[in-house]
């Protein structure tokens, strides 16, 4: 009997697809921590994951260090005891306006620039982030929810920026992207489309040849502002994602937040702004947490931060150097953190 083995022209490698690589994401603390070496710290899990689900891709798993509990990028994604406390002024809404946002699905509080809740997903879940207590709804990205946002954008033409954000826009698929764009067509003062991702940095498959497409075809400047919070996120496969989006004419910035103990130091965030130059990516916004329940254990004092930020303008060129800002409710603007005169 004869056998054929497949032409190695023809092999593929085994997830050729975003969505398959998503769904293949690691979601069982215990799964995760026997990945990273880390099996004995299973018996230090909170129960329920704290109340916020584990999701981190695969991809993501394999650029944490093996055997190293202290590790910067599995502290971003692993549930912890800590996470039970309760401290006073850390609430479950601490951006104020999450009802707003679900409701509407658009944001208009900054002048000129409009911010779309795009999508309700995430590829990761970062335990810091606000909307832990609040995973908003796939609906969101409903056809006539856009209708009225797009509505929205056309009335008003002192909007100049239409901000993609979520969640993260870019789990929608590319199709619907494109029907949200086909809505902008025709509205002139909309001269720039800004994206709000995460996912070049944790499943860079999703910048496949139709994102790039549809993103190379759009008549708008475009700017896509990354979230990293380490250089260790950076590897091969998101320097390439990276690459293709500046290929496609993208203007790439990076936000990260300020957690402690896994970025608060001078040392790392030099490396970060170091790294992202390095793929293309000019550091943005440096924020300060937002103070959400169960996230208490990440906060870095402003007196802290300030002193990081005079430490990273010493050593940086100060193109380098991120503006550190905190976000309050009901400011016309991300508020900058600057020493308080005496
Ligand atoms: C953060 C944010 C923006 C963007 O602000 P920039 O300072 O331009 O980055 C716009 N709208 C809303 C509602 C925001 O929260
Ligand atoms: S990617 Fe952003 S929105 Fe999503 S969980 Fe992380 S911090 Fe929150």
């Amino acid at each position: 009997m004869i056998t054929v083995s497949p032409s190695p022209r023809l092999s593929r490698p085994a997830c050729t697809d975003w969505r398959e690589a998503w769904r293949a994401s690691v979601t069982d603390p215990a799964e995760l921590l026997a990945l990273v070496g880390l099996p004995e710290l299973a018996a230090r899990l909170p129960e329920d994951n704290a109340g916020f689900a584990l999701r981190v891709p695969r991809g993501f798993v394999a650029r944490m260090r093996q055997g190293d509990a202290r590790d910067p990028l599995l502290l971003q994604v692993l549930p912890q005891l800590a996470e039970l406390d309760v401290v006073e002024g850390f609430v479950r809404d601490a951006v104020g306006d999450l009802d707003a946002k679900a409701a509407h699905g658009m944001l208009h509080k900054y002048e000129g620039r409009a911010l779309l809740i795009a999508s309700g997903s995430c590829a990761i879940n970062c335990r810091y982030c606000f909307r832990r207590h609040f995973p908003y709804g796939d609906e969101i990205a409903a056809a006539g929810q856009w209708r009225d946002a797009l509505a929205h954008v056309r009335d008003d033409s002192s909007i100049r920026e239409l901000i993609l954000s979520g969640g993260d826009p870019l789990a929608l698929a590319t199709h619907k992207l494109t029907e949200l764009t086909d809505g902008l067509a025709g509205i002139p003062h909309v001269a720039r489309l800004r994206i709000h991702t995460r996912l070049p940095m944790v499943l860079p498959e999703r910048i496949d040849d139709a994102f790039i497409d549809w993103l190379s075809g759009l008549p708008l400047q475009k700017v896509v502002v990354l979230h990293a919070n380490h250089a260790r996120e950076f590897d091969a496969s998101v320097d390439d994602a990276c690459a293709r989006l500046r290929a496609a004419g993208v203007t790439l910035l990076n936000q990260a937040v300020l957690l402690r103990g896994i970025n608060d130091d001078v040392t790392t965030q030099a490396a970060l702004a170091e790294r992202s130059f390095a793929a293309g990516v000019l550091p943005y916004y440096l924020h300060q947490l937002d103070r959400v329940a169960g996230a208490a254990h990440f906060e870095v004092s402003d007196e802290d931060a300030l002193a990081l930020m005079d430490g990273m303008r010493s050593i940086l060129p100060g193109y380098l150097v991120p503006r550190l800002v905190r976000e309050l409710p009901g400011e016309p603007s991300k508020r900058p953190v600057v020493a308080r005169a005496r």
